[in-house]
C-alpha cells in the first residue's frame, strides 16, 4: 500500500516528497509515469557552472508554480520559472475591491474529487468556504421574472443528467480518444445529442446556460466525447460537474484563488522571472534546449511547458515540432470570449429577501450572475459571466446596464453599487486567450494521441494535459506535479 502523503506538509522535506512521488507514481494516484526505484538521486542536482540549468519552466500559472514548488521541495536548485506577464497566476486573478476584500476575475471554485488543489491549499494554509446558494434563483426572460428554488443546482433535468453520467463511464477522462465508443460519440456535439433526448423547449435553456458556463461555448459547439470525459473526471456524476452544491462550483478559497499562486511564488525568490515571455524554443531535440526570451537566452536540460496548447502557437520552435503535436496546437480552440464582471454593494441585501443573488437571463445579456460575497458577507458582491456581444465594452456603460438587470432580479437597491470590476480574458492581454477549452466534435479522435508525449526535452504540462479535471485548477496542479516528476525522472535517467 502506498504511504499516505502528509496532508499538512507546508515544509515537506525532500525525502518525504520523493517518497511520496515514488509511491503515487507506483499506484497511479496522479496518473504519473513510475519513477525509477530510487528516486532519491534525482534531487542531487548539478550546479549550473556551465550556465545550463537543469529545468526551465515556462508559465507561472498554477501548473508551472506547482512544478517549481515540487522541484524546490525535491532539493533541485537549478531551475527557473519564466512568466510572460508581470504577475503570477495566469488564469487565476484576484481583483482588489479595497478594504481587504477581493473578487476573483478568473478561476475560483473547486469541488468534490478535486483533491490535488485542495491538498495544495491545505499545505499553503489557505482556507475554503462554501459558495452561497441558499434561497431562490431569479430567472429573467423577456418581460417575465420568476423566482425558483433550484436547491443548489443549475436546474437541469436529472433524467438526462443520469444518462450522461452513465455514458461517461466509457470515456476515460485522461484519454477520451481510447473510449470503446469513440467513433460514435466523437461524431456528435452535445447540442446534437441533447436534441435527441426529447427535452421540452422550455427546459432546454437550463442546459444551454449550464453547458455554456462549463464549456465556454453553446452545446452545439462542444464535442460530446469531450463533455463526457469531463463528467468522467467528476466521478462519472454529471451533478458533481454542473451544479453548485456538492459540485465543482461548491467551494471557494478564503482570500481568492490567486493566493495559492502568490504563496507558491513567494518561496521562489529570483528563480521566478516576470515580464519574461519565451519567444523561441530552439534545439529542443538536443541535450541543451535554448529559450529565447525578452530578457535574454536561457539554457536548460529539460523544459516544462506549462502554458495552454493554443498559446504554444505564439512560440517559434526550432526545429519545427513533430507534425502531430504541431497539428494539435493549431487545431486547439482558442479565443473563448469569457468576460467576468463584479458588482459591489455595501451588503448582500438580496439574502434578506430569500434570494440567493443568482440570476439567469434567458437569451439576455447575463448568462449567469451569482453571489460572490466574501465568507461573512461583510460586503455584497454579484459576479457574472456576461454575453460579451450584448453588453457595452466600456466598463462604466456595462455597469449601468448590469445594475438595471440586477434591479429587476434583486430589487432597486441594486441601482446603487459601490464598485464595479470587469475582466475580458479575450481582450486583456495575449497570455490567456481562452478560459476553458471548448473541444469540438472529432478533435480527440484526430489529435488526442499527441497531447502528452514529450518532444525531445520538452515536457508538456498545464491543466489541459491533466489526466483528470483537465481545464480546471485541480488539473493544473496535477499537471504541475506530473511535469516536475517527469523532469526529475528523465534527468536522473540521463
Ligand atoms: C474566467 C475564468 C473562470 C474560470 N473558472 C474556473 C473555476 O471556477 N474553477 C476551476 O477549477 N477553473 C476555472 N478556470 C480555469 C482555471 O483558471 C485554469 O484551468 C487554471 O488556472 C490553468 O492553470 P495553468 O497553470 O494550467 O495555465 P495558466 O493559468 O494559463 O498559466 C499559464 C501561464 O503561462 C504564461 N505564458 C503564456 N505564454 C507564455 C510564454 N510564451 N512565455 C512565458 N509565459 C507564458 C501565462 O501568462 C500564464 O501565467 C477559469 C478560468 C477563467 C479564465
Amino acid at each position: 500500500m502506498a504511504e499516505k502523503p502528509p496532508s499538512n506538509s507546508f515544509d515537506l522535506k525532500r525525502r518525504q516528497l520523493l517518497k511520496f512521488a515514488g509511491a503515487t507514481a507506483a499506484v497511479g494516484g496522479l496518473g504519473l509515469h513510475a519513477l525509477p526505484a530510487s528516486a532519491e538521486g534525482t534531487a542531487r542536482v548539478r550546479d549550473s557552472d556551465d550556465g545550463v540549468l537543469d529545468v526551465a519552466i515556462i508559465g507561472a500559472g498554477m501548473a508551472g508554480l506547482t512544478a517549481a514548488r515540487d522541484l524546490h521541495n525535491a532539493g533541485c536548485q537549478s531551475f527557473v520559472v519564466l512568466e510572460a506577464r508581470n504577475r503570477v497566476g495566469g488564469r487565476v486573478l484576484n481583483h482588489d475591491l479595497g478594504g481587504g476584500q477581493i473578487s476573483e476575475a478568473g478561476g475560483q471554485w473547486i469541488g468534490p474529487g478535486q483533491t490535488a488543489v485542495a491538498d495544495l491549499a491545505r499545505e499553503l494554509q489557505i482556507d475554503t468556504f462554501p459558495t452561497y446558494y441558499q434561497g431562490k434563483t431569479v430567472v429573467l426572460g423577456g418581460e417575465g421574472r420568476l423566482e425558483v428554488d433550484l436547491h443548489g443546482t443549475f436546474g437541469t433535468d436529472e433524467r438526462i443528467g443520469a444518462k450522461l453520467s452513465e455514458l461517461s463511464k466509457v470515456v476515460p477522462s485522461g484519454a477520451p480518444w481510447t473510449s470503446s465508443r469513440v467513433a460514435e460519440l466523437d461524431k456528435l456535439s452535445v447540442g446534437e445529442w441533447l436534441a435527441r433526448q426529447g427535452i421540452k423547449p422550455e427546459d432546454r435553456s437550463g442546459w444551454d446556460t449550464s453547458l455554456t458556463l462549463t464549456g465556454g461555448v453553446p452545446p452545439a459547439r462542444m464535442g460530446l466525447l469531450h463533455f463526457l470525459s469531463m463528467i468522467n473526471s467528476a466521478s462519472c456524476d454529471y451533478m458533481k460537474l454542473d451544479s453548485i452544491k456538492d459540485s465543482a462550483q461548491g467551494t471557494r478559497f478564503v482570500g481568492g484563488s490567486q493566493l495559492l499562486c502568490t504563496r507558491m511564488a513567494e518561496a521562489l525568490g529570483d528563480k521566478l522571472r516576470l515580464a519574461c515571455p519565451v519567444r523561441e524554443i530552439a534545439d529542443w531535440d538536443r541535450e541543451v534546449v535554448r529559450l529565447v526570451t525578452d530578457q535574454g537566452e536561457v539554457r536548460a536540460r529539460r523544459v516544462i511547458v506549462a502554458i495552454h496548447p493554443a498559446l504554444c502557437n505564439q512560440v517559434r520552435f526550432q526545429p519545427a515540432l513533430p507534425e502531430g503535436r504541431a497539428a494539435l496546437q493549431r487545431a486547439w480552440p482558442a479565443h473563448s470570449p469569457a468576460r467576468k464582471t463584479a458588482m459591489v454593494y455595501k451588503r448582500p441585501f438580496w439574502r434578506d429577501k430569500g434570494l440567493n443573488g443568482h440570476t439567469v437571463e434567458v437569451k439576455g445579456q447575463v448568462l449567469w450572475a451569482w453571489d460572490n460575497s466574501p465568507p461573512n458577507g461583510e460586503i455584497g458582491v454579484i459576479n457574472a459571466f456576461i454575453v460579451n456581444a450584448m453588453v457595452p465594452s466600456e466598463p462604466a456603460a456595462a455597469q449601468r446596464v448590469l445594475a438595471q438587470i440586477y434591479a429587476r432580479s434583486l430589487g432597486d437597491e441594486a441601482l446603487n453599487p459601490i464598485g464595479y470590476h470587469d475582466h475580458d480574458w479575450g481582450q486583456a492581454d495575449p497570455w490567456s486567450i481562452t478560459c476553458v477549452s471548448a473541444i469540438p466534435p472529432g478533435f480527440w479522435s484526430q489529435h488526442g494521441e499527441s497531447l502528452r508525449p514529450a518532444c525531445g526535452n520538452l515536457i508538456w504540462s498545464g491543466t489541459e494535459t491533466a489526466e483528470i479535471w483537465a481545464g480546471y485548477m485541480d488539473g493544473a496542479v496535477r499537471s504541475g506535479h506530473q511535469g516536475a516528476l517527469q523532469a526529475l525522472a528523465s534527468l536522473r535517467q540521463a
